[in-house]
């Protein structure tokens, strides 16, 4: 396939144009941010391992019936996705309390849920991604409800299988962030990355932080736990 024009440039992603309307080039970068952007930072080699966790999960989700937007492994980088119309709605699972939700229901941190938590946020960068229920979806035409429906089964699905994985391989799934996305035909499919910038994993004996909250709070060892995420996911060393 052929790299052409820059479409869109996040935060830690570029995303390329290619020759096909329907397929498009994802660029992981080092950057990192954090709290709205009033964080910035770099983190060595983020990028490389970003986009082979992310890739590995799309592919191991699509082998047990999920639809993704991934197509093929380009180089370290890069990736060739489907090109999708994003729902602008953050959808957030979680199996055990931290960060917000701590923060919003007085959990201590680290406190098993009994059955897995689904939130959405609005995703706008200028209201700063509220938390909204499904009125808010329905009044700010987000998704349909058939489509809600949809995406909430499929992030069930999805933390029902990774949750597994993870578990065998001594990580805990504490919560993760998906995306979903609007096929030209108007299928739903999951977008976006899974990735230490996109999810809490804990180590499951000694629960070590191996995620983006090294970075948000200051805790060291950044690389390095992306790296043990790599390996554990991969069971390869080398990026
Ligand atoms: N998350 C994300 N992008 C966001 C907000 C959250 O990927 O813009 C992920 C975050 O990494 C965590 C989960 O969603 O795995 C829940 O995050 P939370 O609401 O606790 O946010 P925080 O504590 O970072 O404010």
């Amino acid at each position: 396939m052929e790299k052409r024009e820059m479409l869109y440039e996040g935060k830690a992603k570029q995303i390329f144009k290619t020759e096909k309307e329907d397929e498009l080039i994802v660029y992981y970068k080092d950057d990192a941010t954090a709290f709205d952007g009033e964080k910035k930072g770099q983190i060595y080699n983020k990028g490389i391992m970003n986009n082979r966790i992310s890739n590995f999960f799309f592919e191991y989700l699509e082998d047990r019936g999920i639809k993704t937007h991934y197509l093929q492994d380009i180089n370290q980088r890069e990736t060739l996705v489907r090109s999708v119309e994003i729902i602008p709605i953050e959808v957030v699972m979680r199996n055990i309390a931290a960060g917000s939700l701590s923060r919003r229901l007085g959990l201590e941190e680290g406190t098993s849920l009994p059955e897995p938590v689904l939130e959405f946020y609005y995703k706008d960068d200028d209201l700063g991604d509220p938390l909204i229920n499904e009125s808010h979806i329905k009044i700010l035409d987000l998704a349909s409800p058939g489509q809600l429906a949809e995406i909430s089964e499929m992030a069930g699905k999805i933390n029902e299988l990774l949750v597994d994985f993870l578990q065998e391989r001594g990580i805990d799934l504490v919560d993760f962030k998906l995306e979903f996305g609007l096929t030209g035909d108007q299928e739903i499919i999951l977008a976006d990355e899974i990735s230490p910038d996109t999810c809490r994993f804990w180590d499951s004996e000694t629960g070590e932080k191996l995620d983006k909250d090294r970075f948000r709070r200051d805790l060291g060892d950044v690389e390095a736990a992306y790296q043990e995420m790599l390996r554990r996911i991969t069971g390869n060393e080398e990026m």
